[in-house]
């Protein structure tokens, strides 16, 4: 029949585009394929074209690249869009961060309670809103059937979001459960043996189920608490070199005696401000950089990025330099194109989605996304009941951050500066109301944000 469509908004990201496109590349079952590449920056998009189009030439795939900066085109008749793009760039959230720091914000506003991942814009993701619901809009009209893979944060206000006002089939997706297979390693478990799930919020997942061999797995994470976390620890502190090696950290340690099971991937990033205050206490929960979203990890992180990018751009223009060196023709592990040979091929696997939770988790609305696994088939995503997380992360955890999400979406929908004022009084740095003004002041003054000061007026 007619050969698949997908299309990749924000092709030109710095964490997804060369992953996805070899994860395609690679699929037998997506040989004939089109892939339209969209992207504002010309750019990175001629860049990621380039790549895309030689590295196919090298593991002789089959996929016809397009590029295109016009996003009707690229979604036109797709089956599947991918969203991976980020509104106005690292620089621009920097921007903002330091402009509220300097009114005593610490990692700025947008820092809060269960959110301190640093791209994952809420309540000033006015920009990030906008675009990701203008991509929605564009697929409810011109690809009506197609399915809407967004990876782009944040994730949990973004799959609540569209699935409430979109008609769009879209499943929200993160890598951040992956991080449970460190804990696996460190207790030396036979990962074949184990079962586990997690559930929750996107960045706020529990491992709700764990089994090995049969037996309860929590009994040894309690065990390796006790006779091994303060060696590990002490060998960490002297040696990691990456920031976002938190999995095991006194923080995650610390959530799990406090909430009663064990937070997974980004959960670990989060928590109360008890982890957060400065520098010195991310240091004390997440080891010598303080987490990736500390002053240090961040900018190790974006630095990281730019790097990449770097790397890409040193590969293209040395002619004879083999991109498999660059990037080894092997799955990436992430889901996405996993997802996507499922519903074309019908090939029914287990992943961990988010979708509207209709019930999946007792006490929390139908109309909120929530983290599950779920089984994807081409009849789409099929829900199967899940282990729900424990009282104390329902009522301390989840309803806390379930109202930042439902403010942050009001935000969008009914902005005015009340809204931003109102997120501010909750806010446990806040000392006094012309402090909250002064930084809304701060944010909305910047260049890049005249739109929203109007929309927020
Ligand atoms: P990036 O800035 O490198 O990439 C974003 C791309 O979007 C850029 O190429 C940019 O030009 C493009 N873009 C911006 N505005 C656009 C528009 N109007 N139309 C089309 N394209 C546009 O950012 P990144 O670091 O690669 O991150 C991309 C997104 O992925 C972020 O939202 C980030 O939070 C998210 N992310 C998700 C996960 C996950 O597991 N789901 C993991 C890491 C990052």
């Amino acid at each position: 029949g007619r050969s698949v469509k997908i299309s990749i908004i924000g092709a030109g990201s710095a964490v997804w585009s060369t992953r996805v496109l070899v994860d395609i590349m690679l699929k037998k079952t997506l040989q004939g394929a089109k892939v339209f590449l969209m992207d504002i920056d010309e750019e990175r998009l001629k860049l990621v074209y380039a790549f895309a189009k030689r590295y196919a030439g090298e593991i002789h795939a089959d996929i016809e690249f397009h590029a295109t900066t016009n996003r009707v085109e690229a979604i036109s008749d797709s089956d599947f869009v991918i969203n991976s793009a980020m509104a106005k760039g690292h620089r621009y959230y920097e921007m903002l961060r330091e402009a509220t720091e300097r009114k005593g914000y610490y990692r700025g506003i947008n820092s809060v309670e269960w959110n301190m991942v640093s791209d994952y814009h809420t309540i000033w993701g006015y920009h990030q809103f906008k675009l990701a619901l203008g991509i929605a809009r564009d697929i409810e009209e011109y690809a009506p059937d197609a399915w809407l893979i967004n990876v782009a944060n944040p994730v949990f206000e973004l799959t609540t979001l569209l699935s409430r006002i979109t008609k769009v089939k879209n499943i929200g997706i993160c890598h951040g459960h992956m991080e449970f297979w460190n804990i696996v390693r460190e207790l030396r478990l036979d990962p074949s043996k184990v079962e586990a799930e997690m559930t929750g919020f996107n960045h706020v997942i529990w491992l709700t189920k764990f089994r090995y061999n049969g037996l309860n797995g929590y009994e040894l994470i309690d065990k390796w608490i006790k006779e091994d976390a303060e060696r590990y620890w002490e060998r960490w502190r002297a040696t990691t070199s990456n920031p976002f090696d938190i999995q095991l950290s006194p923080a995650a340690v610390n959530m799990y005696l406090r909430y009663g099971m064990f937070p997974i991937g980004d959960t670990v990033r989060g928590g109360t401000w008890k982890y957060h205050w400065n520098l010195e206490t991310k240091k004390r929960w997440y080891g010598p950089y303080g987490g990736p979203d500390s002053e240090i990890g961040w900018a190790l992180y974006t630095t990281y990025l730019a790097y990449q990018m770097e790397m890409i751009k040193g590969f293209m223009q040395a002619e004879n330099a083999p991109l498999t060196m660059l990037i080894p023709p092997k799955p990436s592990g992430e889901q996405v194109i996993d997802i996507v040979e499922s519903i074309v091929a019908d090939i029914p696997r287990k992943y961990q989605v988010n979708i509207l939770n209709n019930g999946l988790i007792p006490g929390l609305p139908d109309s909120v996304a929530v983290e599950v696994p779920a089984v994807i088939d081409a009849r789409g995503v099929k829900r199967i009941s899940v282990t729900p997380p424990n009282n104390k992360v329902l009522k301390q955890v989840l309803l806390p951050r379930m109202m930042r999400m439902e403010w942050a979406l009001q935000a969008f929908l009914e902005p005015g500066r009340d809204v931003l004022l109102e997120w501010l009084m909750y806010d446990v740095r806040t000392r006094s109301v012309s402090q909250a003004e002064e930084a809304i002041d701060a944010m909305l003054k910047l260049p890049g944000n005249e739109e929203m000061a109007e929309v927020f007026k």
